[in-house]
């Protein structure tokens, strides 16, 4: 069944997205690639803005885990995303593309506070918003920010770039046979609790009918490829 074409897009890239073949943290070479990825996109006249995570250089819940404040560790989090979505902005801007940094947590000094009408005004004028801060709330995570952002922006649809090119029956890392779904309804996504997001995601894009597209961001003009419809990934749709 050809796939819907999506003109206006949410991007979401975990931390782990920028580290490349590194251990933790940015890795300028796979920013730089990130963002020709996006470039494309671009070229291919869709809109898009991005939520990028915080894993690889801190993630609340495993500092809890250690005996942090969980609250406090969530906010360092955020500010991990911060830190990943300069990184974005800078290797856009190095290939010529405009970008606005909106910080759900107000920064003045390095970002814009996210407004949403500000936000909807830069996409307009073909800028890549990228959100940073996740939602600005402990206890969430970049997954529900990006559901959050997609809605509020009218977003077609929530493209989520991982390591796989898909949702799988199971982990095609360690099962030889695991099949990918070519499609998948949100209902069971929710009652198998398959990892595509966190539930708190899938459900506010159910809610809001926007589907969640799972693909491959590592392999190199994938995002392209899957929003001509062409490369393999996962809908999750109603
Ligand atoms: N976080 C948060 N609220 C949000 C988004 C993120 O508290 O709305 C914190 C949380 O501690 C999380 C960390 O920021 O572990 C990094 O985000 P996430 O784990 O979602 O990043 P990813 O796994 O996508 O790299």
């Amino acid at each position: 069944m050809p796939r819907p074409r999506f003109n206006r897009i949410l991007l979401k890239l975990s931390g782990e997205a920028l580290m490349g073949e590194e251990a933790f943290g940015i890795d300028p070479e796979t920013t730089a690639r990130l963002a020709r990825e996006i470039a494309e996109a671009k070229e291919a006249g869709h809109e898009l803005c991005l939520v990028v995570g915080g894993g690889n250089i801190f993630r609340g819940l495993a500092a809890a885990a250690k005996g942090f404040d969980r609250t406090s560790a969530d906010y360092m989090g955020m500010l991990a995303t911060v830190m990943n979505a300069l990184a974005m902005q800078n290797a856009l801007e190095n290939i010529g593309i405009d970008t606005r940094v909106l910080s759900a947590i107000p920064m003045a000094t390095v970002s814009e506070p996210y407004i949403r009408r500000r936000a909807m005004r830069h996409m307009e004028k073909g800028r890549v918003v990228i959100f940073a801060a996740g939602t600005g709330n402990p206890f969430f995570t970049t997954d529900t920010a990006a559901a959050l952002r997609a809605a509020e922006m009218g977003c077609d649809a929530l493209f989520k770039g991982t390591s796989v090119d898909g949702v799988y029956d199971a982990d095609p890392k360690k099962v030889k046979n695991a099949r990918r779904y070519e499609s998948l309804p949100f209902s069971r996504v929710l009652a198998d609790d398959l990892k595509v997001m966190d539930a708190s995601a899938v459900a506010l894009c159910r809610d809001n009918n926007i589907p969640i597209v799972v693909f491959n961001i590592r392999e190199q003009g994938n995002l392209a490829r899957v929003l001509k419809g062409e490369g393999t990934a996962t809908i999750v749709q109603t």
